[in-house]
Parts: C-alpha cells; sequence; structure tokens
C-alpha cells in the first residue's frame, strides 16, 4: 500500500524542518507523497519539490490560507498550485504583510506591560515571509522572558490575552477563489477543529473542492463525520499530520496515513478543472 501525508509545515512558516529535512523525514516513513502547506505561503515548495526529485518521492504543492467565513476562522488548503500565479502571489503577500505588522504590535503590547521583546528579534528568529504567535513564543523563550512555549501562549498570546492581537484574515471564498484561479484545488483543513460544519454548504457553493477528514486531531469517530459530509456533498477526501517538526511536540509526519487513491483522485479532479478552464477560454 502507498500512503501520503498532504498537510505539512516547514521552517518557511511555523514548522522547524526545512524542507529537505521534511523530505529526509518523509523517506524514513516510507511515504510515496507528501504535500507541503505552509500558511500563507509557498516559498518552500520549489526546495521542497527539488528534494523530492531527489530520492523519487511524489510532491504536491500547497498552501494553508488563513480564512474566516460568518466569524469562524477557517484554514483553506490549496493544493497543486500554479507557483508562478501573480494573483496568488500578490494575494498571499498582502495577508504576508498582515502577519509581519501584527508581529510589531504584539511586540508594542508586550512591551506596554513590562516585557522587553524586540519585533526585531521575533523576525531574525522567524526568517520568513510568514511569522506569527509561534514566532513570538519562540523569542520570549530565547529571550528568557517566559519559561516555555505553552507559558507564552498562556499568559500572553492566547485569544484574550493581553498581547493577542486578532489577525486580519481574506474571506473564504477569497480563498477559493484565490487557490482556482492559480489552478488548484481548495480543501477544507482539519474541521473539526474549528467548528466549522455549518459554514461547509455555503463553501461547497463556493466551489470548495474537498475537506480534509483524516487529521492529528481528528478522533475516528470525527473522521468518520466527515467522511459521511464529503460523501453527501461530493467533495474530495484529504488527510495529513499537520506536522510542525519540532516546534509544538515531536515530528508527527506519517502519523496520518492517508491512502493513495485519495491522491490518484485529486490528480484526477485536477485535470478535470484544468480541461474545464481550457475550453471555456
Ligand atoms: P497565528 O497564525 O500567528 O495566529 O498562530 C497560530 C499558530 O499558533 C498555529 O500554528 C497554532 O497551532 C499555534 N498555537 C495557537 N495556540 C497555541 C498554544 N496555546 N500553544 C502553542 N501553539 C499554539
Ligand atoms: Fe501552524
Ligand atoms: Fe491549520
Ligand atoms: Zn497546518
Amino acid at each position: 500500500m502507498k500512503f501520503a501525508d498532504l498537510h505539512l509545515h516547514t521552517l518557511f512558516s511555523d514548522g522547524t524542518f526545512t524542507p529537505e529535512e521534511l523530505v529526509l523525514n518523509a523517506q524514513n516513513k516510507g511515504l510515496a507523497c507528501i504535500a507541503l502547506t505552509d500558511h500563507d505561503t509557498v516559498e518552500g515548495c520549489a526546495r521542497a519539490a527539488a528534494a523530492c526529485a531527489k530520492v523519487g518521492m511524489e510532491f504536491i504543492v500547497g498552501t494553508e490560507l488563513t480564512a474566516e467565513h460568518s466569524d469562524v476562522e477557517v484554514h483553506i488548503l490549496g493544493y497543486l498550485l500554479d507557483l508562478q500565479n501573480q494573483t496568488l502571489l500578490d494575494g498571499i503577500a498582502k495577508f504576508q504583510s498582515v502577519r509581519q505588522s501584527r508581529i510589531y504590535k504584539m511586540a508594542e503590547k508586550l512591551n506596554q506591560l513590562g516585557i522587553p521583546l524586540k519585533p526585531e528579534s521575533v523576525f531574525e528568529l522567524a526568517n520568513c515571509r510568514s511569522p506569527g504567535r509561534p514566532h513570538v513564543a519562540r523569542a520570549l523563550v530565547k529571550e528568557k522572558l517566559v519559561g516555555t512555549l505553552d507559558e507564552a501562549f498562556e499568559l500572553y498570546l492566547k485569544k484574550g490575552r493581553p498581547a493577542w492581537v486578532p489577525k486580519a484574515k481574506m474571506s473564504a471564498l477569497e480563498a477559493i477563489e484565490l487557490i482556482h484561479q492559480a489552478g488548484g484545488l481548495a480543501v477544507m483543513a482539519h474541521p473539526g477543529l474549528n467548528r466549522s460544519d455549518e459554514i461547509i454548504p455555503a463553501l461547497v457553493l463556493a466551489g470548495m473542492d474537498g475537506i480534509e477528514c483524516f487529521h492529528t486531531k481528528h478522533s475516528t469517530a470525527m473522521a468518520e463525520h466527515y467522511l459521511e459530509i464529503a460523501d453527501f456533498h461530493h467533495l474530495l477526501i484529504t488527510g495529513g499530520s499537520d506536522c510542525h517538526g519540532f516546534s509544538k511536540n515531536k515530528p508527527l509526519i506519517g502519523t496520518v496515513k492517508l491512502p493513495y487513491g485519495h491522491v490518484e483522485r485529486l490528480m484526477t479532479a485536477k485535470k478535470i478543472a484544468d480541461e474545464r478552464r481550457a475550453a471555456a477560454k
């Protein structure tokens, strides 16, 4: 049996692996195919693709866009995107700059609380275009301003805590369109984590292609629930570990094993969508 892990992060967002380390770990887990889905970026994809090609592993270009619909935060995975698509790159760049200005705001709030964290030390540590709260937490630990990452979130960064800054998000419909116009497929990430069942029909109507039924934080019952929803709406089924390297716990890569048949269905859907677009021109 061949398996895939279609939800993975690197240090191009909030993971700790380089693309090359990620591929090495995937190889050790015996995966046949991986997708890189860093938050609001596709920067790591070229290197991951090259590393996969070297070892004969299949690679799927991806990203995980932070979006919202009816005040519910929802993460939309984009797969099989055209990395040269300028509208996609511009759309992503806008939300990367939102992420960067949010770092300044969080540092300012921390400073007001008497925590002398400089935004520059967060950017230096993050060293990517998609910095977020995990990088602020790591910088706080590194500067010995808190003891642990958990403490950073509990004391300051969690929603409602004093250094929390809300993040402007694109609308889920906008995210789906951004992915589609770049030739990609749009998939709702970890629906079980976002209490997003009620928004699924609206996103299906907007052309969403699939849902992530298998995820580290989905119980077996949850996975079955989403498989039924996928069946009902004729959606593609995906799955992945949401591995962040060592940034949250031990590397999760390969703990969710998506049967390869789902990858084949993803490829077929992409081919059909491409042919439709070509015919519509
Ligand atoms: P951001 O996109 O900047 O809001 O950060 C979201 C990231 O922070 C996600 O990868 C979350 O998994 C992570 N995160 C959120 N809450 C916590 C927490 N309490 N402890 C550790 N990581 C967290
Ligand atoms: Fe993350
Ligand atoms: Fe997510
Ligand atoms: Zn993720």
